[in-house]
């Protein structure tokens, strides 16, 4: 593998997936590890984000990851950095990434990891859970892109802060897995194409394919032509109508 793979792989958001996600990775050899959330432990977040307990309430999310990752034997590098991956501060965070994994629950913030991604040029793994429904989408190096599915930030949505909230029940813990064994499978050069895993929690079915580049899709267009682009707030604000 090239040298750039050196890097720590960077999770962010560390709420209902990105804590299962760390978990998981937590058993692998990954060399070094960052994990990103600006958030500290609040009282609600407990009942719903199985890695935290009442004596973590007001402790910073990724100092508390980083100790249940020693725990559970870790022996890499962890880095954690108390901070929201947002558009003037993303770059910087993940500057010498060698893969992004995220477990954010913002949209605006999801295309912002697409973006550092592609800018970047690195693989990314991107995960999503909302009441029985999961999805995972690894994305290698050339395969289609977040973008390819979902165009642009939706009407509705929030402004980017990546804090990682979380849902109810089990599929977390299942969503996250899924999660942390692309991105191990990213890194091992096991995925030529991008994937789309979905998650039926209700049926406990999954479905995965594989998708392919849309033909008109900005972001793999500039990641082709290996142009650059502005990260800027106004890139990730929602429509106004
Ligand atoms: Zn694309």
């Amino acid at each position: 593998m090239s040298g750039v793979l050196l890097g720590p792989v960077v999770v962010i958001g560390l709420g209902g997936l990105g804590a299962p996600i760390a978990m998981a990775l937590a058993k692998s050899n990954i060399a070094a590890i960052r994990l990103v959330d600006g958030d500290t432990v609040e009282k609600s977040n407990l009942h719903r984000q199985v890695l935290f307990t009442a004596a973590d309430v007001h402790a910073p999310k990724a100092r508390v990851v980083a100790e249940a990752m020693r725990r559970l034997g870790f022996e890499g590098v962890i880095e954690v950095a108390e901070r929201f991956f947002v558009p003037e501060e993303a770059l910087e965070i993940a500057r010498d990434a060698s893969m992004l994994i995220e477990g954010v629950d913002n949209l605006p913030c999801k295309f912002l990891v697409a973006d550092v991604a592609a800018l970047l040029r690195v693989p990314v793994v991107h995960s999503a859970a909302i009441r029985w429904e999961g999805t995972v989408l690894a994305k290698p190096p050339g395969g289609a892109c977040y973008r390819c599915l979902f165009e642009d930030i939706p009407h509705g949505s929030e402004a980017p802060n990546c804090a990682g909230e979380g849902v109810a029940g089990p599929l977390v813990g299942v969503v996250g897995a899924w999660a942390a064994d692309r991105l191990l499978a990213l890194r091992e050069g096991a995925l030529e194409a991008t994937e789309l895993a979905r998650f039926d929690g209700w049926a406990g079915a999954v479905r995965r394919t594989l998708v392919r580049p849309r033909e008109n899709c900005a972001l793999c267009a500039l990641y082709a032509a290996g142009s650059s682009f502005p990260i800027d707030r106004t890139r990730y604000a929602p429509p106004l109508t």
